[in-house]
């Protein structure tokens, strides 16, 4: 017998998110599931945190012992909005059976709800049965597929993050949740593995820029050093790290939209960081902006006086790609 006392999701916790000026209670939840299909990108350690192979009747058991958990710590009323992710793609029926994919989204019904998915699962008929299931008409837009395009390159997508769609397939999978009555919301991710801290920013410069007219909500998440992964692998080597915070407030400051950025293990060696002193300041402050959009903040940050800021335009004027030789 499966409870929720010995299953809970991979993660669940309460936060504050922006919505169309208002500030929300939002509600994160990463469950463990069958596992990501895709199951190679260079960055990713969620992709080990998965059932072993089982049937989709057991899966669905232990699916709903997870919903049930989430709904007796975290009462309904605590929150209005739920990012619902899962250890791959909540709409892959291999990864999430039909009927508990359901019994989650009524669990959530009257909720803004978020979810995430590669694009490959998106089609108007799943996106419209999902927006019905969590619609109770409190809500405008009541569901947004959410999808890791990383970047609008597809050259960097596939060399450097091995993430196995195209910027096309992106394109169409937002036309299909927009058939399906969804809002879109993009993640975008800062310095993926071999790009120097130059390349990266203007990746993400010209990602946001080419991805902003097709979303609701663009979010930049700043690459993480996770465990037993490629990314884990090159860093151990001294041959990665992870983006300066400086470069994050620079993207921030002049992207031309509000971009939500949460970032996470800022300050720490796996994570986005500077030199240590003047990180949790500016970790504050890009939590901050996220919420409030006040572009005065991040200019007083970047105008902030640090030692490492001139380390920082050292390395965007004399950091150099390194070329492996393509032959032995
Ligand atoms: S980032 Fe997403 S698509 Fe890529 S391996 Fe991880 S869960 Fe799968
Ligand atoms: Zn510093």
């Amino acid at each position: 017998m499966i409870s929720f006392f010995t299953e809970k999701p991979l993660a669940c916790w309460k936060g504050k998110d922006p919505y169309q000026g208002s500030v929300l209670d939002c509600l994160t939840v990463i469950f463990k599931t069958g596992g990501c299909s895709w199951n190679r990108c260079r960055m990713c350690g969620y992709r080990h945190e998965r059932y072993p192979l089982m049937s989709p009747a057991e899966l669905d058991t232990h699916l709903r012992a997870q919903m049930a958990w989430v709904q007796e710590l975290y009462p309904s009323s605590g929150y209005q909005m739920v990012k619902i992710f899962t250890s791959g793609s909540f709409f892959d029926e291999e990864e999430i059976p039909v009927q508990t994919r359901r019994a989650i989204l009524e669990g959530f019904r009257g909720k803004l709800v978020i979810a995430e998915t590669r694009p490959e699962f998106v089609s108007r008929e799943t996106v419209r049965e999902a927006r019905d299931l969590v619609d109770d008409g409190s809500w405008g837009c009541p569901l947004y597929v959410a999808t890791g395009l990383e970047t609008t390159s597809d050259f960097i997508r596939e060399k450097c993050i091995d993430k196995g769609f195209t910027l096309q397939d992106f394109h169409d999978a937002v036309s299909e949740a927009r058939e399906g009555g969804a809002g879109i919301k993009t993640y975008l991710m800062m310095k993926p593995l071999f790009l120097t801290e130059k390349e990266a920013m203007e990746d993400m410069q010209r990602s946001i820029v080419e991805a902003a007219p097709v979303s609701d909500m663009v979010s930049m998440n700043l690459c993480t050093v996770q465990n037993r992964t490629d990314v884990d692998y090159y860093w151990k080597r001294g041959m990665y790290r992870p983006p300066y915070l400086w470069s994050v407030l620079k993207v921030l400051a002049e992207a031309p939209v509000h971009i939500l950025c949460d970032p996470v293990g800022g300050g720490h060696a796996r994570g986005p960081h500077n030199c240590g002193s003047c990180d949790p300041e500016i970790v504050r402050g890009i939590r901050e902006y996220s919420l409030s959009g006040d572009r005065d903040l991040l200019a007083a940050l970047m105008d902030s006086a640090c030692r490492c800021k001139e380390e920082w335009e050292f390395v965007l004027a004399g950091e150099r790609p390194y070329c492996m030789p393509l032959t032995r």
